[in-house]
């Protein structure tokens, strides 16, 4: 358990006792493929270690698929989508959908205690947020299964084949039910990968699809890394690639399969703006800064990770943004108080810490939460950036990382330009009183989704997606059936 000293604390020495959640669940040393309903052995027999990034000890053993098992995952689900899937009727569908989204409530627990084992990530996200949207994502799309006539009015949807859908690891179960939700109320069959270094709640997921009796090769789980992926694109049989994760790759996804058929949607890197301005409701926006890019690690795409603060309140601002970090928690993920968990994998750590060395060496003015840290495991304070101009890289690039630069502005046309000059386009949050400002910066704003006096909120009736570089096609809403689907 982390000591946390904080300068808030005027009686001098203390932090909360240690809240665990309960971490009896049950992991199996070795997970292999699942293929056509059945658990089965990689072809190339390897499989690889899964970490706790909080502790850094092994938790399973995951099956490194290649290519000849991609082949086999996506037959598998051709023969379902001809066989069953594709021809059963919406509302049978729905009854299978609602069916697995009321399991997970049922395992809610368990699939969080083993989010924030895997992922790192604190088990009052996993708890509170990423596991409920799980569900309510399936209990959304399982609605629209029968009802997609009536979503496309004078089209005939149709459904596209076989998906090929490929995950990263900041939401684990999140982006599979992002995926697996709409593909499955649409009438798709799918060959998923869930990203290397969280695969394990994907695999807990296939416990509950098979309890919910989902037919043989409708879901198929190929485990693995980049190459396995790049076999998923490149398979000739797959109709739809469904990708979230870095630009780069999106950007080979891209290349590989121009001139062909394939649908695609790519949900990429974010470098969103958080702008605050002068009549904003102060301590509002402090929390909201600190929810945008503190919690969760700032392991969001669309982490607000650039603060823009009007002038004439930068001081305050940036003074009770400092006494807030200064509270925050950051230490063990199964401790029902922490607010910052571990840093996903060993590569994304050094990555982070690459990047405050960066900022510093660019001259930016740093300041940190002084917390401890535990001795073991991937951590790194929140930390903040002040004296950052449009240039840095600190202010360019995604990071990934609990780091946040500050930029000040005067104007509302200053801080539109500033805030659109970054190659990506995924969120941003507007903090003001004035209504009408909101509508002004929200028209002009080069951002998927704008948030307005809050940040980071999700729904699964809302569609989230990118302009420029953070890539294109919507999930979630009725647009992220569009995605899945044939309109004629
Ligand atoms: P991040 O930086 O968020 O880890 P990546 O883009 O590296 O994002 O990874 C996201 C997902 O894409 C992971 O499941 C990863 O294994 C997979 N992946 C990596 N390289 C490729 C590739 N060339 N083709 C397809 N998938 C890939």
């Amino acid at each position: 358990m982390t000591k946390n000293k904080s300068k808030l604390d005027f009686a001098g020495d203390w932090s909360y006792a240690p809240a665990p959640e309960s971490t009896k669940v049950k992991i199996d040393k070795r997970y292999k493929l699942f293929i056509d309903g059945k658990w089965v052995e990689p072809t190339s027999k390897k499989y690889f270690d899964t970490i706790s990034p909080s502790t850094e000890e092994k938790l399973a053993e995951v099956a490194w698929g290649n290519e000849k098992d991609v082949d086999k995952a996506v037959k598998a689900a051709r023969k379902a989508y001809e066989g069953v899937w594709g021809k059963m009727s919406g509302k049978e569908r729905g009854k299978y959908i609602y069916r697995i989204a009321r399991m997970i409530q049922e395992r809610a627990r368990e699939l969080a205690v083993i989010e924030s084992m895997d992922g790192g990530k604190p088990i009052r996200e996993s708890r509170d947020v990423d596991i409920p949207l799980v569900a309510n994502h399936f209990f959304y799309y399982a609605g629209w299964a029968d009802k997609l006539d009536y979503a496309f009015p004078n089209l005939r949807p149709k459904s596209l084949g076989v998906a090929g859908q490929i995950v990263p690891w900041n939401f684990p179960l999140l982006m599979v039910a992002w995926k697996l939700a709409p593909a499955l109320a649409c009438g798709n069959t799918i060959v998923l990968k869930p990203a290397e270094a969280t695969s394990l709640t994907a695999l807990k997921l296939v416990e509950i699809l098979q309890e919910a009796g989902l037919p043989d090769g409708v879901v198929n789980v190929v485990t693995g890394f980049g190459d396995t992926g790049a076999a998923i694109v490149n398979h000739p049989d797959v109709n739809k690639i469904a990708f979230t994760g870095s630009t780069g790759v999106g950007k080979i996804i891209q290349k590989a399969i121009a001139g062909t058929d394939k649908k695609c949607t790519l949900e990429l890197g974010g470098k969103a703006a958080n702008i605050v301005f002068e009549d904003a409701p102060i301590d509002q926006a402090v929390e909201g800064i600190v929810n945008g890019i503190y919690f969760n690690q700032g392991h969001v795409c669309c982490a607000g990770s650039r603060l823009f603060v009007q002038e004439s309140v930068a001081d305050i601002v940036i003074r009770k943004l400092k006494d807030r970090m200064e509270s925050l928690i950051v230490g063990d993920p199964l401790d029902k108080n922490t607010d910052i968990g571990a840093i996903n994998s060993k590569d994304q750590y050094q990555i982070v810490k690459n990047y405050i060395k960066i900022g510093k060496e660019e001259g930016a003015k740093f300041h940190e939460n002084s917390c401890a840290l535990p001795k073991k495991g991937y951590f790194v304070r929140p930390t903040l950036f002040t004296d950052v101009s449009q240039s840095h890289r600190i202010a360019q690039e995604e990071i990934f990382g609990p780091v946040l630069s500050v930029q000040t502005f005067r104007t509302v046309s200053e801080v539109i330009a500033k805030a659109n000059n970054t190659e990506y386009g995924l969120s941003a949050g507007i903090w003001t009183d004035k209504g009408s400002k909101i509508f002004n910066m929200t028209t002009k704003m080069r951002a998927g989704v704008v948030w307005a006096n809050t940040y980071n909120k999700f729904d699964p009736t809302s569609p989230f997606g990118g302009y420029k570089e953070s890539g294109f096609g919507r999930e979630g809403g009725l647009h992220g059936l569009d995605a899945y689907l044939d309109l004629g």
